[in-house]
């Protein structure tokens, strides 16, 4: 075979695996806005696949053709909660761990951070004193971190069967990634940003399978709400 036969061949594998590639990321763009759309699983092995291979690559593919890339985080993080929710479902509260950032604070929240976290003092000045009460009396272990880096610490340190996180879509996708040998969920913010977000109170405490309190309770803080963040379009 001459080197020119060896190009061409070359070349023409690449272009096949480019049309297949673009093939993929089509239909799964497709298919996730139609999970997402209509709540239901439609090849979740697929779209794991390629959000969690082609991550970067999706998000370019999206923006490339007029859809914002948040729709492959929200695609991830929509997927993996309805593929692990049942079995999530059944999991002892004991054995589970509820991931809070720190950006729900409140401006005036005067809580220490140590080696797991911060180190919430039930001020009840923001959504993070419910939620940790809530989680704690009904068995969880509660961590409010300033980053990812804390989730590594936490997992290595600590035993449990399943994780719900409450974070930004991004932060929230790859980290559920990263902890996909777990049983995990997610609660998407409702405002992100580094300080004063906001998270849909309620969506947090049905995934923990808490009762859910009055409006009263939740309204205490300004960080709730009863918007379902998963119907927003992208
Ligand atoms: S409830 Fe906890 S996290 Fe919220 S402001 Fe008070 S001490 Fe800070």
């Amino acid at each position: 075979m001459s080197i020119y036969d060896f190009y061409q061949i070359f070349g023409q594998i690449v272009f096949i695996l480019g049309l297949l590639l673009l093939g993929l990321l089509s239909t799964a763009l497709i298919l996730g806005r139609l999970q997402i759309k209509e709540d239901r699983l439609i090849f979740p092995k697929l779209l794991l696949f390629t959000v969690d291979v082609f991550y970067g690559l999706f998000k370019k593919f999206s923006e490339n053709v007029g859809v914002d890339a948040k729709i492959v985080d929200q695609i991830g993080v929509e997927v993996r909660n309805k593929v692990n929710e049942k079995v999530f479902r059944k999991i002892e509260p004991e054995d589970k761990i509820l991931v809070l950032p720190h950006c729900l604070r409140h401006a005036d929240c005067q809580a220490n951070l140590d080696t797991s976290g911060i180190v919430c003092q039930n001020c009840n000045k923001c959504v993070i004193g419910v939620l940790k009460n809530k989680g704690e009396e009904m068995g969880y272990q509660v961590f409010i971190i300033p980053g990812s880096q804390f989730l590594k610490k936490i997992v290595e340190k600590n035993k449990f069967k399943a994780i719900l996180g409450v974070a930004c879509y991004q932060d929230l996708n790859l980290c559920m990634m990263k902890v996909s040998k777990y049983r995990v969920q997610g609660v998407p913010l409702l405002r992100d940003g580094c300080v004063n977000t906001k998270v849909d109170s309620r969506a947090v405490l049905e995934k923990m399978g808490a009762t859910i309190p009055g409006d009263s309770q939740i309204k205490m803080d300004s960080s709730c709400s009863m918007e379902n963040n998963r119907k927003k379009t992208i």
